[in-house]
């Protein structure tokens, strides 16, 4: 019978050779178990982990001899266990324990196995760590049931222990061993299909240029085999001039600069011409030579074009700004200017180094960079904006410009200038002037008013001179002499009176004044005044109103005056015959305010060409130079007119045609006089015949009458008189002064009166003389 020592020496061998030969995995741990287990007389194997806070088992070897105690497998939390453990296990190197200590953490786990006492039975246990590389958390526990009291583990038992962990150690890290070997070969596999999925072409080459590895996709791009690749030193064909770039890149890689990147041309299989972008990277040996070179590279061509063509375009764009007659600037979002062409640098006296970089308010005065935000904020949300600016030059030289700006789609903003001091020198320069005609025309103003002046007394004194001398005897031929004087003193007073008022108005000196005036009245005044013109040529003038004409205004009645006199006269002046008509028509007015007054002098004169009427407005104009000789003036006459009007807070206009006579319009604004308007009482409903040959003084008659209250019939010829009886007949022809009861005859200023009329009433009439005589006559 071979001794317990011997026994236990064969088991542990047969265990070694059965690990030796390649058992693996749980076979292999089983074996060991088994052989040593029975050799040692233990009941349990465990193989227990301490980690993570738990005491758990990872493998339990029953000895089928005890195999109905059940299993003592453990998953206990460690810190129940810990105190226990510490007795049990040891804190290093293997623990033997002779007796179990009761524990109440072995009780719970006992209740739980519905084990029958509390310390599972277990007699003795042996600790053993496996104390290789990584397993320190694994330990080998041995156990064994019902020993007698005083039975422990041998040394020699301890020993064998030991040996059977190692064992264990071994099988368990071979298992982990291939594990790792299965990981990494995936691992493996899987880098290789990534390298060859890649769209990048990866090639590495050995110091001697040979090619080591390719993958799948500089394969394709070549358009060659793996097999025809590996082990050679095959190189795509370069244009010679990229060649040497490719070259240079890798006689440089250093130890230190391992990485170098190079862009170059490649020619394909089938001749076309493509770019490749390469990044290389060497590994050195220790003693610093190159061990092999891996290069990824990818199709850059389309990138390259891309680039060439932006570049083309940003050269055109560029040359184009450079030739532009504008100074150019392209700022940054943050106002900056990132590129300026020479016309720029031109204008700031700057150069384009001191230009770029600088902030747009650096070369904006500094008062004109108010609004600069908003413009901005406007340019940036796609509005073209221009304007004016003051920009100052590095010599602090002011240079107004005139500037247009635009985002460009790239975000940039593109600001051109141009530079207008030219056209501010012009434009000052021709405020002067306007400065300076003004002043001198004041200056010519008071000259001519004092000259005028000067004129006027001495002709006073020939005037009235003649006029006396008029009244002295004088023989025909004499008073002959004295009329001329006296004639041509007036008209020379005439004419050095509108030049007075003309340079009055010049000079700025003209002051109106605003009392209260009859407008009718001042109508009938200045046309009884021209009457004897009038009738001198044969001519009808004739005054109308409407009824509501303001009877008072606030106004200059001897400047209206004025105006009037002057239209009438010139209308009686160009009329050989016909009528001369003043209407008098007011505008509507909102009550209060200043009444828009209109008054026409309407005449059936020679008529004006419609290209030379604006020009007579002004001073010293005339229809043509035959006029002047035929007719006499001076021109001024529709100048000062004009002004005259205008200064009266009014409008002139003149609608004419040769031939067709003229007519002058003008509207006056003058406030309500202190007078107020009562109109005319009515008069008893009377039939009044009225015979008058004139369309217009006929019309401007029959309507005052009727506004009366009165009923009339009018007719132009007492040979086709209206049927009926009449109270009263106003008449212009002796012929029809029987046929009513009273008749008021119309006639010439200056005529003798009619026979047998009851009442006579001068033309142009006045309206409160025949308001008078109709009331007198129907009285
Ligand atoms: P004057 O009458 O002294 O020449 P005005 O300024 O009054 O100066 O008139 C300028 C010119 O306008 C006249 O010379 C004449 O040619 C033209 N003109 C003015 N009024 C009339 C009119 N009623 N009919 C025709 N032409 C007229």
């Amino acid at each position: 019978m071979p001794s317990q020592e011997i026994l236990h020496a064969r088991a542990l061998a047969e265990a070694a050779q059965l690990v030796l030969e390649g058992l693996e995995g749980l076979a292999a741990i089983d074996a060991v178990c088994h052989s040593l287990g029975e050799a040692l007389g233990v009941d349990r194997f465990l193989l227990v982990e301490v980690a993570n806070g738990h005491l758990g088992t990872l493998y339990e070897w029953i000895r089928p001899a005890s195999a109905e105690r059940g299993t003592i497998a453990v998953d206990l939390p460690l810190r129940e266990v810990e105190g226990w453990l510490a007795t049990v296990a040891g804190a290093t190197g293997p623990a033997v324990s002779r007796r179990v200590a009761p524990h109440a953490a072995l009780g719970s786990l006992a209740q739980r196995l519905h084990h029958p006492r509390a310390d599972l039975g277990v007699d003795l246990l042996a600790w053993q760590a496996l104390q290789s590389r990584g397993l320190d958390h694994l330990h080998l526990v041995a156990a064994r049931f019902a020993a007698a009291a005083d039975e422990g583990w041998s040394a020699a038992e301890v020993e064998n222990l030991a040996a059977t962990a190692r064992l264990l150690s071994t099988v368990l890290h071979r298992e982990e061993r291939r594990r790792q070997d299965a990981d990494q070969l995936d691992d493996a596999h899987a880098l290789r299909s990534i390298i060859d999925e890649q769209t990048e072409l990866i090639v590495r080459r050995t110091d001697s240029g040979t090619i080591a590895f390719v993958n799948e996709a500089f394969c394709r791009y070549f358009g060659r085999h793996r097999e025809d690749l590996i082990g050679l030193s095959w190189r795509p064909e370069i244009p010679a001039q990229d060649q040497v770039l490719v070259d240079f890149r890798l006689a440089n890689l250093t130890p230190d600069n391992p990485v170098a990147a190079v862009e170059h041309r490649v020619v394909l299989r089938g001749g076309e011409v493509r770019w490749l972008s390469w990044t290389d990277r060497a590994r050195f040996s220790a003693e610093g030579t190159i061990v092999d070179v891996q290069s990824v590279g990818r199709d850059v061509t389309e990138q390259r074009r891309a680039e060439e063509a932006l570049r083309r375009s940003e050269e055109q764009f560029r040359s184009l700004i450079e030739q532009a007659p504008e100074g150019i600037f392209l700022l940054d979002l943050d106002l900056v200017f990132v590129e300026v062409n020479l016309r720029a640098c031109a204008l700031l006296e700057a150069s384009r180094s001191q230009l770029v970089g600088q902030h747009l308010t650096a070369i904006l005065h500094p008062d004109d960079q108010g609004g600069l935000d908003d413009e901005l904020r406007q340019a940036l949300s796609g509005a073209t904006i221009s304007g004016q600016r003051r920009f100052v030059r590095s010599d602090g030289q002011i240079l107004p410009g005139e500037f247009i700006a635009k985002q460009m789609p790239d975000g940039r903003l593109l600001l051109m200038v141009r530079d207008i001091s030219e056209r501010k020198r012009y434009e000052q320069a021709l405020i002067e002037a306007k400065e300076e005609a003004e002043e001198a025309s004041r200056t010519k103003g008071s000259f001519l008013a004092n000259m005028s002046h000067e004129l006027r007394t001495p002709l006073t004194g020939i005037l009235g001179m003649s006029e006396l001398l008029q009244e002295t005897e004088l023989g025909d031929d004499q008073r002959d002499f004295v009329d001329t004087l006296r004639s041509c003193a007036g008209n020379l007073l005439v004419l050095i009176n509108d030049a007075l008022d003309y340079a009055k108005i010049e000079a700025g000196r003209m002051e109106l004044e605003s009392i209260p005036f009859a407008p009718v009245q001042l109508v009938e005044d200045t046309l009884q005044l021209l009457s004897e013109q009038a009738r001198a040529k044969g001519l009808e003038l004739v005054s109308s109103a409407s009824p509501d004409v303001p009877a008072s205004l606030l106004g200059d009645p001897q400047r209206l005056r004025q105006v009037l006199t002057n239209l009438v006269g010139n209308a009686i002046k160009f009329t050989d015959s016909g009528e001369i008509e003043v209407r008098l028509t007011p505008h509507p007015a909102v009550p209060g305010e200043e009444t828009p007054l209109e008054l026409t002098v309407r005449d059936t004169g020679i008529g004006i060409e419609p290209g030379s009427q604006e020009r007579l407005f002004q001073a010293f104009v005339q229809a043509d130079s035959s006029t002047t000789r035929k007719y006499g003036g001076t021109g001024l006459g529709l100048a000062i007119t004009k002004r005259l009007v205008e200064l009266m807070g009014g409008a002139i206009h003149l609608s004419s045609a040769p031939g067709c006579g003229s007519t002058f319009s003008f509207t006056l604004r003058l406030p309500p006089g202190p007078v107020p308007g009562a109109r005319p009482q009515p008069l008893p409903p009377r039939r009044v015949l009225l015979v008058v040959a004139n369309d217009t003084l006929r019309g401007a008659l029959a309507g005052q009458l009727l506004g009366w209250g009165l009923a009339v019939q009018a007719t132009p010829d007492p040979t086709s008189l209206p049927t009926g009886t009449w109270d009263l007949v106003v008449a212009d022809r002796p012929e029809v002064r029987d046929l009513a009861p009273r008749a008021i005859a119309l006639i010439p200023l200056g005529d003798r009166g009619l026979d047998g009329f009851a009442a006579q009433v001068t033309r142009p009439v006045r309206l409160t003389r025949l308001r008078e005589a109709v009331e007198e006559c129907l009285a």
